[in-house]
């Protein structure tokens, strides 16, 4: 296997590595040179508020062009990332970055809309994360309650006790949380009550078959959300049919290429302009 031998080395090579091993190993050593150099970039995906139609929020992606192999998708350098120390400069990267451009779109705006940042649970577990994030915030003057955190429940279960801490330590500093990808763990009715989220993203695996197929467990994650208080918001929303459907249902944000893809910074500087003015319901 390959090890990291230090901040700056390579990682090793071995004869018995696949390729898959030593894509992974070179991907590692690259990442942390595109950190290092700011060669990552952000997009946002507007998520929408079904009732009014309004933008209240994006989610920040990262995005990475590597040089020579072009554009390597999150789903490939996150767990690159997460396998090593790397995820937490990267981590603080991508909210150093989201928490600097939403100060900016909430400068002199009369609309106000959160940025939703992704976090690993190996960064969740650091000593102090929740100072870190304080920290973050103060620096680039943006109002905690703009900023979300986005955990899944995978993660948090691989720790409840310390994650649950760590949670509730941020949502006393006034810090949004969700659940990401809901659906696709170990979901069961006693975790969502022990978690202290904002937000239950349902993972657009449930969406997809929607309006023809899979309403009944949809229609039951949005009902266990709000006896709980908390705000259902669907992923991955395609077609309009959906967004209809989800509408109906109760579900009350919407984030999907229907309604938005990811795009970067200025482009939201312009839907805020056009968008959040004068908006009318979705469906
Ligand atoms: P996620 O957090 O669940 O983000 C949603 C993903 O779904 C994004 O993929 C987004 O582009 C995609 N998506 C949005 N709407 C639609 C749709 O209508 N149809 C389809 N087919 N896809 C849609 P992306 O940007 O490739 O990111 C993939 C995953 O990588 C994210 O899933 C997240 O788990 C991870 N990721 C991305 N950026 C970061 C980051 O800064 N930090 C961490 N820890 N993870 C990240
Ligand atoms: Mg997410
Ligand atoms: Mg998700
Ligand atoms: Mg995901």
């Amino acid at each position: 296997a390959a090890k990291s031998t230090g901040k700056n080395a390579a990682v090793e090579f071995h004869p018995s590595m696949t390729v898959e091993a030593r894509r992974r190993a070179r991907l590692e050593t690259e990442l942390r040179k595109a950190i290092e150099t700011d060669a990552l970039s952000l997009v946002y995906q507007p998520q929408f508020d079904c009732r009014t139609g309004r933008m209240i929020g994006v989610e920040a992606l990262a995005r990475w062009v590597h040089p020579v192999d072009g554009e390597i998708s999150p789903v490939e350098f996150v767990p690159v990332a997460e396998d090593s120390e790397l995820i937490v400069s990267l981590g603080q990267w991508v909210l150093r970055r989201a928490c600097r451009d939403a100060a900016r779109w909430n400068a002199d705006s009369e609309v106000q809309i959160y940025v939703a940042v992704n976090v690993s649970a190996r960064q969740l577990r650091q000593v102090q994360y929740s100072e870190n994030v304080k920290a973050v915030l103060a620096e680039s003057g943006l109002s905690p309650h703009l900023l979300e955190l986005e955990l899944t429940e995978s993660q948090l279960m691989a720790n409840m006790t310390a994650g649950v801490e760590a949670m509730q330590q941020l949502r006393a500093a006034g810090i949004r949380l969700s659940l990401d990808d809901f659906g696709t763990g170990y979901s069961s009715l006693s975790y969502l009550q022990s978690f202290p989220v904002n937000n239950l993203k349902i993972d657009r695996a449930f969406v997809k078959p929607l309006p023809q197929a899979g309403q009944p467990i949809v229609t039951a994650i949005i009902s266990m959300a709000h006896s709980f208080g908390i705000a259902v918001v669907a992923e991955g929303v395609e077609e309009a049919a959906q967004l209809a459907w989800l509408t109906d249902a109760g579900c009350d944000i919407v984030q999907g290429y229907l309604t938005g893809r990811p795009m970067p910074f200025e482009r939201i500087t312009e839907l805020m302009r056009t968008e959040c003015e004068d908006s009318e319901p979705l469906a």
